[in-house]
């Protein structure tokens, strides 16, 4: 349910409306318009009829049903778009182009640092790599684990660069926390509740990919544990789904991007690196998803893709990634969103 109270209502109206929705047993989520405010009601579904009753309060206009299974992710309670900051002077969302690079996986110092530095070069601004690893098979690259977070530190610290990088698992959240700014959650992963509502409690953003086989809704459902949880900063990523064509790994879905911006107010970003499994096909995907209304873009990039342990068939060279980086310029520009470069 959502409370909308009357354009000329006090802040006391609000507090005590505030009060009765908490005395109701639910959770109320303050949205503060120009003109009005509006509060959601987050909490049991089968309760909520009773609060239509909080029309009596002094300063409530209506009281009335969101439909939606997500509250917080879809435009309803938010129609404005949300732009998460994911660094000093790095943001998604807006009028904001977030390009993530790096390798699939963190290898060695000498190719995190050397890749780092040629993200940074090429104008990108935030790195990737994985440090524990969602492999299919048990017998492939598993990931460095902390040894991997402790080299993105250092590539932190000599570039400047962000750092985005995969939690697998709710138990290694703190150690994951502590060295990543972004935390990402894998396809795999999507619907790994335990994990996504530990992650609605961290104050640092987190970027949910859709899974192999989840629809737009389920996404944004996955994306409502994280917001309920508490934390504001999700960016939402469509990294390929399943489907009969086996001409690419998997089918890039870019009708997700409209159908996501027309739902939410979250960013989105694309993948095209694991959306289509072919190094060749990752620029022009990566132009396409910027045309079409993604707020950025991750790829894979790694200084000798033919030496990577992992993705090496669908990871950029550097001068691959320069290439991509002047064509993303060209259509960022006439869509108005410009990619703001580290200092
Ligand atoms: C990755 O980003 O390297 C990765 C494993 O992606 P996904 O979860 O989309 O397969
Ligand atoms: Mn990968």
């Amino acid at each position: 349910m959502i409370v909308v109270m009357n354009a000329g209502s006090t802040e006391e109206q609000l507090n005590k409306v505030i009060s009765g929705i908490e005395e109701m047993g639910y959770k109320a989520h303050v949205m503060r318009g120009v003109e009005r405010n509006v509060i959601g009601c987050l909490g049991d579904e089968r309760g909520k009829a009773a609060l239509k009753s909080l029309e009596t309060f002094e300063g409530v206009e209506t009281v009335m049903p969101i439909l939606s299974p997500y509250k917080l992710a879809g435009k309803q309670l938010q129609a404005k778009s949300t732009v998460v900051k994911i660094a000093e002077g790095v943001e998604v969302g807006g009028d904001n182009l977030l390009v993530i690079a790096g390798p699939c996986s963190v290898e060695s110092e000498e190719q995190i640092l050397t890749a780092a530095r040629m993200v940074k070069a090429a104008g990108a601004n935030a790195l990737r790599g994985g440090a524990f690893k969602p492999r299919s098979s048990t017998y492939s690259f598993q990931g460095m684990g902390e040894e991997g977070l402790k080299l993105l530190r250092l590539a932190k610290q000599e570039t400047g660069l962000p750092i985005v990088t995969e939690i697998m698992d709710y138990q290694m959240l703190d150690m994951v926390l502590e060295y990543a700014d972004v935390l990402q959650v894998g396809a795999r992963n999507m619907q790994n509740f335990s994990l996504l509502k530990a992650l609605g409690e961290v104050r640092k953003p987190v970027l949910l990919k859709r899974g192999l086989m989840a629809t737009v809704e389920e996404l944004l459902m996955s994306a409502e544990y994280i917001l309920a949880g508490g934390n504001p900063d999700v960016i939402l990523c469509e990294r390929g789904i399943r489907t009969f064509e086996t001409a690419t790994r998997n089918t890039l879905d870019l009708n997700a991007v409209p159908a996501l911006k027309a739902r939410t107010h979250l960013p989105v970003v694309v993948d095209p690196s694991h959306g289509t499994g072919v190094v060749q096909y990752v620029t022009p995907l990566s132009r396409a998803a910027i045309a079409v209304g993604a707020d950025g873009v991750i790829v894979e990039m790694h200084p000798k893709p033919k030496e990577a342990l992992s993705d090496g068939a669908q990871s950029l060279d550097p001068a691959g990634f320069d290439v991509l980086m002047a064509e993303m310029r060209k259509i960022a520009n006439a869509m108005g969103k410009t990619v703001a470069a580290m200092q």
